[in-house]
């Protein structure tokens, strides 16, 4: 008798991904260092939580948790559907954008088809993309040295990256965990030239935060091209990222089809009620963006008094680059026992970065003052 364990039976291509590493929880740390007053500035979440009206929403839907949610989330579709000029039927709910992000690869890949994607981009996608055993395509990214962008999509590089093979593009922009984004022009001249056998995944998950960076709205193309995919999160710039929403908006028959494999019941019904309020509250996420107008430039700007250079971000995060790996993980380690906690990215292959995000005043101004203590105190 073999005595092989049953994980050994997994596909190959599954027994061959790494799993994602999220931020340091507040709690984790608490635990292992005994501190208190912990900053989390590690995962891009909203610093001015959720919005009143969503967590009265989510209170009144509390009573109703023995039923099961509307599996359709016809109220939510009708909001979205509302506030961005598409039909519900283009519209596909995700636990998270997550969701969505691999219900795309589960629809569309299998083995013998690929997957282009960019060095640097979220590492969500190669997770989804391997589970299903197609090719990934990774597509370097463009150079440190990159006058505009560095370290950001080359679209050029990707659009000669695609093959008949070719079933999906994912895009990030802005992208995580660089910040870097490609403009709305680019990115209209590429997604007009990638043929109708591949879908364009464009996420945008940072769009609130992108302002005048001129990162385009993917919405405002869905009409034109049939075979773009716009991904939006409730995660970001709504504050709900505990609730696990986000949304794909396309083509109806490619929201048919994702609609086909999702589970039932894949959005809860406090994520539905939450994210329908939050979407109505427009102050929140007014108030969201400009917080993060002020504090990202102040942030960036301290950093480079500091010596870091900052990569450009239209994201509510900036990339620091601390010179070299040691004193990346060096700078990484001090912060944690000041309570600061912040991205180690080297599982990007970005392991002399750091990636901040943009928290309240106060919880900046405390990172600046961390960083200030740790280079007076001549360790790095
Ligand atoms: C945070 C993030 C998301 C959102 O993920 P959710 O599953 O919706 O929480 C999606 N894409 C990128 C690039 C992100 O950084």
């Amino acid at each position: 008798m073999s005595r092989e364990h049953p994980a050994e039976f997994a596909s190959a291509s599954v027994r061959s991904i790494a799993p994602y590493t999220p931020g340091k929880p507040v709690d984790e740390l608490a635990r292992e260092l005994g501190l208190k007053d912990i900053i989390k500035l590690a995962s891009n979440e909203n610093p001015l939580g959720a919005s009143r009206a969503a967590l009265a929403a989510m209170q009144a839907a509390l009573a109703e948790s023995w039923v099961y949610p509307d599996g359709s989330g016809h109220a939510l579709k009708q909001a979205l559907a509302a506030h961005y000029g598409v039909a519900p039927a283009q519209l596909t709910l995700g636990n998270g954008s997550n969701d969505v992000l691999v219900l795309l690869a589960e629809a569309f890949l299998v083995p013998g088809t690929e997957a282009v994607l960019s060095q640097y981009c979220f590492a969500v996608y190669p997770l989804a993309v391997q589970a299903t055993g197609a090719r990934q395509v990774v597509v370097p990214a463009h150079p440190a040295s990159h006058a505009s962008m560095p370290l950001g999509h080359d679209l050029d590089a990707m659009l000669a990256a695609v093959t008949p093979a070719t079933r999906l593009v994912f895009v990030a922009n802005p992208n995580n965990p660089t910040g870097t984004w490609v403009s709305a022009a680019a990115l209209e001249a590429f997604i007009a030239k990638v043929p109708a056998s591949a879908l364009v995944v464009l996420d945008e998950a940072y769009f609130e935060y992108a302002g005048d960076a001129g990162c385009g709205d993917g919405l405002a193309w869905l009409e034109r091209y049939p075979n773009l995919v716009v991904v939006r999160t409730f995660s970001k710039a709504y504050g709900l990222a505990a609730l696990r929403v986000g949304f794909a908006a396309s083509h109806r028959e490619v929201a048919d089809v994702l609609n086909r494999i999702r589970q039932p019941f894949n959005v809860n019904s406090l994520a539905l009620e939450g994210a329908r309020a939050a979407l109505a509250d427009r102050e929140h996420v007014a108030r969201s963006v400009a917080l993060v107008a002020v504090e990202r430039p102040r942030l960036a700007r301290g950093l480079a008094a500091r010596g870091f250079a900052v990569l450009p971000s239209a994201g509510n995060f900036v990339l620091a680059d601390c010179g070299d790996a040691a004193r990346a993980a060096k700078l990484h380690a001090f912060l944690l026992r000041q309570g600061v906690i912040v991205r180690p990215v080297g599982n990007y292959g970005l392991a002399q970065y750091l990636r901040i995000t943009v928290g309240l005043e106060a919880e900046n101004t405390r990172l600046l003052g961390a960083i200030d203590a740790w280079l007076a105190g001549g360790a790095h």
